[in-house]
């Protein structure tokens, strides 16, 4: 029998520290959520960059740190940013396009990198490097295969879109080909690029949606999470759709989680990232709270869509009934699933 999906619930006093380093990357992948228009086009110096990890640490808390950019290996001192994150308590993961820039996988270890994450967005070139760009496939699996020979614990990362859901399964063959046994599964946000495009790509000239519907994300995702797990590989995948009998909860109010930015933004919520609402913002190493219209504000808004930001940003992802009356609720972004593989 195959294994189950269990949700994720948001965990009390546990805090998740993503913090970008720069905004700056190699590519220009075709749906990018970076927008430095919003998130400013600064490289944190190594001095500044150690004093907002000491900013968020919290030793005794159970604490986790996820280095990002743009492409956070293009930071000279993301090494010392990961020795110093451990050293104040924190589980540590990078996010990596796989280019693992400044001889990354030399200069840290796996005692003090929890995760390293590498972004692939199809099972083959001729799926992921129209995504991510000409060649970007080749480059970030031999990169992977190398910080699985050097012992690092490896996760990849698949954002589902309309342009590669059809080749999902055949990543599960991949992934236990090259040796990861951590699979996080996304769904394309409207943030960044897709947003500015209208959530339209073109694809060959043509013009396509982005997102997937409701029943392609259903029909495909659990299922191929459970083939993965079945292949020995721990599978993470968002909720997206609430059962009737499922509580709805903003990780805006009951979890603790920081979006960090090198201009100094601090977001709570993901979906707020392209616009000037953050929460909060660090001035001279202090972090304060902003006044006015926050994206706080509308955390505490209940209603029957369920997260708010979606029923602002993308009303059409949800379905209605003839009366007017939502057929699903939609959970938080930050709202998981997994399936974990079985014990033999
Ligand atoms: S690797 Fe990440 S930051 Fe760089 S272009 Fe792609 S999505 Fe954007
Ligand atoms: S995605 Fe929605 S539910 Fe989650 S933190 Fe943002 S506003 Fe709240």
């Amino acid at each position: 029998m195959l294994p189950s999906a269990t949700t994720v619930g948001f965990v009390p006093g546990e805090r998740n520290v993503f913090f970008h380093i720069l905004t700056a990357c190699n590519l220009s992948c075709r749906h990018c959520y970076i927008n430095p228009d919003q998130h400013g086009r600064t490289t944190l110096p190594r001095a500044t960059m150690e004093r907002w990890i000491e900013l968020f640490a919290r030793p005794g808390q159970p604490s986790n740190m996820i280095f990002l950019g743009g492409e956070p290996t293009l930071h000279p001192d993301l090494a010392h940013g990961i020795a110093r994150a451990k050293a104040c308590g924190f589980n540590v993961t990078v996010d990596s396009n796989g280019y693992l820039f400044h001889d990354l996988l030399d200069r840290t270890s796996p005692e003090l990198l929890d995760y390293l994450s590498f972004s692939l967005d199809g099972p083959d070139a001729a799926v992921n490097d129209p995504i991510r760009g000409k060649g970007v496939f080749e480059v970030c699996t031999v990169n992977l295969r190398r910080a699985v020979a050097r012992g690092f614990a490896v996760s990849v990362i698949y954002t589902v879109s309309a342009l590669n859901i059809d080749h999902l399964e055949r990543m599960v063959e991949l992934l236990a080909e090259l040796g990861v046994r951590r699979f996080f599964i996304q769904v394309i946000g409207l943030r960044g690029k897709p947003a500015q495009d209208g959530a339209i790509c073109k694809p060959g000239g043509e013009e396509t949606q982005w997102q997937v519907s409701p029943d392609q994300w259903l029909g495909v995702v659990p299922e191929v999470a459970r083939q993965a797990a079945n292949a020995g590989i721990h599978v993470t995948y968002p909720k997206v759709f609430l059962d009737r009998s499922e509580t709805f909860e903003c990780a805006g109010l009951v979890a603790d989680n920081f979006f960090i930015f090198p201009n100094g933004r601090v977001y709570r919520c993901p979906l707020c990232e392209d616009y000037p609402i953050h929460a909060l913002r660090i001035e001279e190493d202090r972090l304060l709270v902003n006044k006015g219209l926050t994206e706080d504000r509308f955390f505490t808004l209940n209603i029957a869509e369920g997260c708010v930001m979606n029923k602002l940003l993308q009303p059409h992802t949800i379905p209605y009934d003839a009366h007017g009356i939502p057929q699903s609720r939609i959970s938080c972004c930050l709202l998981k699933q997994e399936i974990r593989p079985p014990l033999r």
